[in-house]
Parts: structure tokens; C-alpha cells; sequence
């Protein structure tokens, strides 16, 4: 068996650009991918999985029928939007273990394929190429994602990879794209369509800042279009544990990596790492074209329920801007407006919480809002110290994913005077 016998790469021509004669179940190659790049720059590329991705995978990861057709939520309208508004190339990849033999015979493939492949392409969405490995997992061939035959076209210079992403569902994909050397896009909890159209169309919002004195040595990476993955130490554990509250509930990629004077006190420590993560918002989020720029607090619900993309309706408030603990109540808002000011109203009797001075708590969202230069106003009630600290940050989270939201479709500075 080889590669040849377990990879498709014709849909209907018709619903292709630029292709050429052949049926709907032909394993020939396009003419345009044949002898590699034939000397043409294909520039970056979507390598887009399909089941799970374009359209949802039933429990048997199979489908075969129409009962089993429904497109993932969003996909539709975020396809067309990425088609209209950029040019990369778009590549379905999929694998569809055994299709042609007994198990998963083409008559089943085929008619609900080309449906989606008809609904797409009246949207505006046609590919460019669409390829499709055969083989079951067992065979281990090299065309089967994660491994990359499949798509030798596109690694033999002709594309950009590093400016190329692979769009999937599982954990092969995001291998796929490790493979190939360009980035994943994996949906999930805090990762979906919409959010995938703002960072292939506009660029993920990511910051490196290292900050190094005499007394602290920082290094901070931060993607504000990530979903929450977090490495922090900064050698103090509850600080620690507050700021993985902001990279999981502001849906942040965060990695901190301090080494500070901790044998004087913990003072430059959370000092240091306040202005170089104030410093690291500030240079994410650029020249803040289509950003919400405000956030506050959106209630109680879960993080996942806050929006990618914030319009005026949602906006509308429906409860207190605030976020309890058990018997605490915190509220925060923001402006990523340009000009630092902090508002504090939290009052803690304990010296400590963790090894972490409270005193501390208010130099830090001073120094934050110092260098982010955001107005910051927080106010907390209650009485256990550790629950009155964690909501802060919690909601500090929550408004900040809610001010950097983006809309795509309104990508002008969210000020009247021009400069934020
Ligand atoms: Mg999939």
C-alpha cells in the first residue's frame, strides 16, 4: 500500500478554483500541486481540518449519513469573513480512516462532502486544495496527520509557513502544525470560530518583555489572544496563584519567570513583576485599533460565557458589574485609555496572606496601572482575606479580557481624539 492508494485530493471541480477536469472520487493530484510548486508561490496557508472543525464529529467519528451533517457553530460566516478579507490559501486536510474500503465505503463520503463543500462555495468559501488520507491509524503512513506527505507541496518552500496556521479540533493537529513549523489554532473552551477569524485576520496580540535590575531579573510572555496556558514563578506561591487567575479567567497566555531579591523582602519582587506585566499589556496590544478598551467585571458566570467579540448589545448590563467570592464582592473596572490612575477602596487587617504582604496588594495595581497606563478602580468587601484578594484578581481578569476584546469588523481606535 502506498501513499497514493490512501489520499484524495479532488472534490467536485467545480467547486474548486483553478482545477481542472476529474471526478468527484478521483485520487489524482491537482495539476496545479503536481512537481511541487511549479515555481509559484502559494504564500501563506490555511491547512483547515474538516470533521470537527468544518463540521461536527459524531460519537462514531464517521460521517457517513445526513442525519450526521451539521456544521460547527460560526464556521460558515468566519470562513467567508477570512475569504473576503485575506488571501491565504485555503487546504482542507483530513483524515477519514478506511474511506473506500468495506468499513467506509465512498457512496457513504461522498454525497454529504460535496453538500458541505456546495453550501460553502454559495457562501463565497471555495479551497484551493482539499486533501484526504485514507489510511486507518494502524498503517502508520507518513500521509496521515499528524505526518505531513500528505502536503509536501507546500513544504518545499512554495509556502509560507510561518505565517500559515493549521485550524483543528485534537491534539494531531496542533502536532500537524509543529510538524510543518507554523501555528495552531485549536478549537475548544477558549478558542472558537470567532475568535480564530480575529487572529488569522488580525494577528495574535503577543508581548516579550525582560526586565532586569539589580534587585529582580523578568522574563514575561504574554499572548492576549491565547486560552489560559500559564508557566508563572516568581518564587512566591500565592503571588503565583493570583496571576494564574489572570492568565486563566482573562483568557491569557501567560508565561513569568522571576528571580528576585526575595532574601531582602518580597517588595521588589511583586513590585518588578507589576511594571513589567503592565509593560507587556501595553506593547500587546499595539496600536489598540478595534479593542473594547473598557472592562468591568461581568457577574458570576463562567469565564466562557463572556464574549470574543464584545458588540453594543452585549454591553447592556444585566446584573452588578461585580464578582463574588463566598462572602466577598469584588468589582473592577478599566480603560486601557492611555493615562494611569488607580482607584482603591479594599481594606485588608491581616499582614499576610500566603508570603505575600498585604500592603503589597495596592503598590501592585498601582505599578500595573503605571505601566499598562490604564485606569484601574477597585473596590472589595468581605471578611476572609484570601477570598477578598483572589476576586480582585479574578475580576481584574475578567475585565481585562472584556476591554481587549476586538471587534473585526470595526477595526478603527476606540477615541475621539485620534491617540490612545
Ligand atoms: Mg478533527
Amino acid at each position: 500500500m502506498n501513499s497514493n492508494d490512501n489520499t484524495s485530493r479532488q472534490p467536485l471541480p467545480s467547486l474548486t478554483r483553478g482545477v481542472g477536469g476529474g471526478s468527484s472520487t478521483s485520487r489524482q493530484p491537482l495539476p496545479s500541486l503536481t512537481g511541487g510548486a511549479g515555481g509559484g508561490s502559494f504564500g501563506s496557508c490555511l491547512f483547515i481540518d474538516r470533521d470537527g472543525t468544518i463540521l461536527q464529529e459524531p460519537a462514531d467519528e464517521q460521517i457517513d449519513s445526513f442525519e450526521k451533517f451539521h456544521f460547527v457553530p460560526g464556521v460558515i460566516s468566519a470562513l467567508r469573513f477570512i475569504r473576503q478579507h485575506t488571501d491565504y490559501r485555503f487546504v482542507m486536510v483530513s483524515n477519514q480512516d478506511g474511506l473506500g474500503t468495506d468499513s467506509y465505503p465512498e457512496a457513504y463520503f461522498w454525497p454529504t462532502h460535496n453538500l458541505m463543500l456546495e453550501i460553502l462555495a454559495g457562501e463565497g468559501v471555495t479551497f484551493d486544495d482539499i486533501l484526504i488520507d485514507r489510511s486507518f491509524p494502524e498503517d502508520n503512513l507518513p500521509t496521515r496527520k499528524p505526518g505531513t506527505a500528505m502536503l509536501t507541496a507546500y513544504t518545499n518552500g512554495a509556502c509560507d509557513l510561518s505565517r500559515s496556521y493549521v485550524i483543528g479540533d485534537r491534539h494531531t493537529d496542533a502536532q500537524l502544525a509543529t510538524n510543518l513549523g507554523c501555528k495552531a489554532l485549536i478549537l475548544g473552551d477558549d478558542m472558537d470560530w470567532e475568535k480564530i477569524t480575529g487572529i488569522v485576520y488580525a494577528g495574535q496580540r503577543t508581548a516579550t518583555v525582560k526586565r532586569t535590575t539589580r534587585e529582580t531579573d523578568i522574563d514575561i510572555t504574554l499572548n492576549l489572544d491565547g486560552t489560559g496556558k500559564n508557566t508563572i514563578s516568581t518564587g512566591l506561591g500565592f503571588f503565583d496563584h493570583m496571576l494564574e487567575q489572570i492568565a486563566k479567567h482573562g483568557s491569557i497566555d501567560l508565561d513569568i519567570r522571576v528571580r528576585g531579591d526575595l532574601h531582602v523582602d518580597e517588595h521588589h519582587t511583586i513590585e518588578d513583576t507589576a511594571l513589567a506585566l503592565g509593560e507587556a499589556l501595553l506593547k500587546a496590544l499595539g496600536d489598540k485599533r478595534g479593542i473594547e478598551r473598557y472592562g468591568f467585571s461581568a457577574g458570576s458566570g463562567s469565564a466562557d460565557a463572556l464574549p470574543t467579540t464584545v458588540t453594543a448589545e452585549s454591553l447592556v448590563p444585566s446584573a452588578t458589574y461585580t464578582l463574588p467570592m463566598d462572602d466577598c464582592l469584588c468589582s473592577v473596572a478599566l480603560d486601557f485609555g492611555g493615562r494611569p490612575w488607580l482607584v482603591w477602596d479594599a481594606e485588608f487587617h491581616r499582614e499576610r496572606v500566603g508570603e505575600m504582604p498585604t500592603e503589597m496588594f495596592l503598590h501592585f495595581f498601582k505599578s500595573l496601572s503605571d505601566a499598562a497606563r490604564m485606569n484601574l478602580n477597585i473596590k472589595a468587601e468581605g471578611q476572609n482575606e484570601h477570598h477578598k484578594i483572589e476576586g480582585i484578581f479574578k475580576a481584574l481578569a475578567r475585565a481585562i479580557r472584556m476591554a481587549v476584546c476586538r471587534d473585526i469588523h470595526h477595526m478603527q481606535l476606540p477615541s475621539s481624539k485620534g491617540v490612545l
